[in-house]
């Protein structure tokens, strides 16, 4: 596990011991170690500070069905996956973070019990595709952004009255939670970038610095788990659903894409529109071309299709423009207002999407369009649902969304089919279960299903 010296037992005893004792000096009582499954849903085992080294060594027990619990209490059960056998959680000490008082949190692989990955481990799904990026020679930086709703305790909306979109009045309203959120997040060592209330009606959003894919999408659910508990402090709820109140806004789990190889970054200093190499170009030509095949992946949920329609800037249209926010990827150029460079925005995940998931699933269909050195699609600089050029709709309904991932070729080869397989058994059993529902009816029932 990466955080484990090669010194051997003794030193990494001694090791844990001394995190131990920082930890301690803390006020940490317990650890919890997280994994987040194909629903997009965290779960958690803690232990006492003490047994610290054993969620390394020899990790905490859970179930194969861990990875096809739904967002309610169902079991999607599959042919592979049943009641028998056991797996394990690990955290590397290192990653531990204090998320409360009292808590601290690190982020889990899911593996047997030797310590190898489980194949559903979607957190090594993600390293796998950041060594794959490596092995041809190229560093990966992937930047999230978390929209959500504030919600009062009983899940009703958080205020009543009236709402103004990036309003100041409606952020210092909130000032003593933003403070708290910020100072916390902090503390644990996130990279936030930027915080701000968004268009929607007690919509909030926080930005984090670019880093490795994997550590991105740890960040992801860092920044979810302190989102809740500053929250908590101040009377408020956070929902993460795709969309939270019939009507309103959708969220998005908007993630940025950038690559670099030992010449510079593949979406800047080129001859192609906006500077972009030719490589970057084959990178977003991948991520396009395997859009229809990935929307099971990226806005698969019971909820994802009442957001991802055209006018939500939610990117429903499989195409990409220059700042273009209803297209699916936004390009974002290198420019003295983007201090982290070019840039591309996949705009239609919603966080309804694993994390780790929807950034293997981002990174890996890059890297096709790279190795089949796919042709950059002409720009679509305008509005795609008044372009002339109007590219191949996203299908809209989410039992063919669900569908053409379980079908798709692309989707395993990828992803891997025990991960589709998982998938699709939780997307379906949503889809069962609250597909008929009202919007009123189902965003009431899965307002809290992602929050952490
Ligand atoms: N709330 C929009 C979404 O659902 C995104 C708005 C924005 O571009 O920041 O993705
Ligand atoms: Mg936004």
């Amino acid at each position: 596990m990466p955080g484990v010296s090669d010194a051997g037992p003794q030193s990494d005893e001694s090791a844990t011991d001394r995190r131990i004792e920082e930890l301690r000096a803390k006020g940490v009582e317990i650890v919890a170690g997280s994994i987040t499954d194909p629903a997009g849903v965290t779960r958690a085992k803690y232990i006492p500070l003490r047994r610290l080294g054993d969620f390394q060594r020899s990790g905490m027990g859970v179930s194969p069905s861990w990875s096809v619990f739904c967002v309610d209490t169902g079991i999607a059960f599959t042919p592979t996956i049943g009641v028998s056998g056991d797996l394990r959680i690990r955290i590397d000490p290192n990653d531990a973070a204090v998320i409360d008082d009292g808590i601290a949190w690190a982020p889990g692989n899911l593996t047997d019990q030797a310590g190898d990955p489980a194949p559903l481990c979607l957190r090594s799904l993600l390293q796998a595709a950041e060594n794959a990026a490596a092995a041809r020679g190229l560093t990966v930086r992937v930047g999230a952004e978390l929209e959500c709703t504030m919600l009062a305790p009983d899940g009703s909306p958080a205020s009543t009255e009236p709402w103004s979109p990036y309003g100041i009045r409606t952020s210092l309203d909130r000032s003593a939670f933003l403070v708290d959120l910020a100072a916390t997040a902090e503390r644990a060592g996130l990279r936030v970038e930027q915080i701000h209330t968004e268009y929607g009606h007690d919509q909030l959003e926080v930005s984090l610095a670019p880093t490795t894919p994997v550590a991105a999408a740890d960040a992801v659910i860092l920044t979810r788990i302190v989102l809740g508990r500053a929250a908590a402090r101040h009377g408020l709820r956070i929902s993460f659903a795709p969309v939270a109140f019939e009507g309103g806004a959708g969220n998005g789990a908007h993630l940025h894409l950038s690559l670099a190889d030992e010449q510079g970054p593949l979406l800047s200093g080129g001859d192609g529109p906006y500077g972009i190499r030719p490589a970057g170009g084959a990178a977003i030509a991948g991520v396009i071309d395997t859009l229809p095949d990935l929307i099971g992946v990226y806005a698969g949920s019971a909820l994802s299709a009442l957001r991802l329609k055209p006018g939500n800037w939610a990117g429903a249209a499989a195409c990409w423009g220059l700042e273009n926010r209803e297209a699916a990827v936004r390009f974002i150029a290198a420019t003295a207002g983007s201090p982290h460079g070019a840039n591309a925005e996949l705009k239609l995940i919603d966080p309804s999407a694993n994390p780790y998931l929807a950034a293997a699933a981002f990174l890996n269909s890059a890297l096709r369009g790279i190795d089949r050195q796919l042709e950059l699609p002409a720009e679509i600089p305008e509005n795609p649902s008044q372009s002339a050029g109007t590219p191949p709709p996203l299908p809209t309904d989410q039992r063919a969304a669900i569908e053409a991932t379980e079908k798709s070729a692309v989707a395993a080869e990828l992803l891997t089919p025990e991960v589709v397989e998982a998938l699709v058994a939780v997307r379906r059993y949503e889809l069962n279960t609250f597909g008929d529902r009202s919007p009123a009816e189902i965003t009431q029932a899965l307002r809290l299903a992602w929050s952490c």
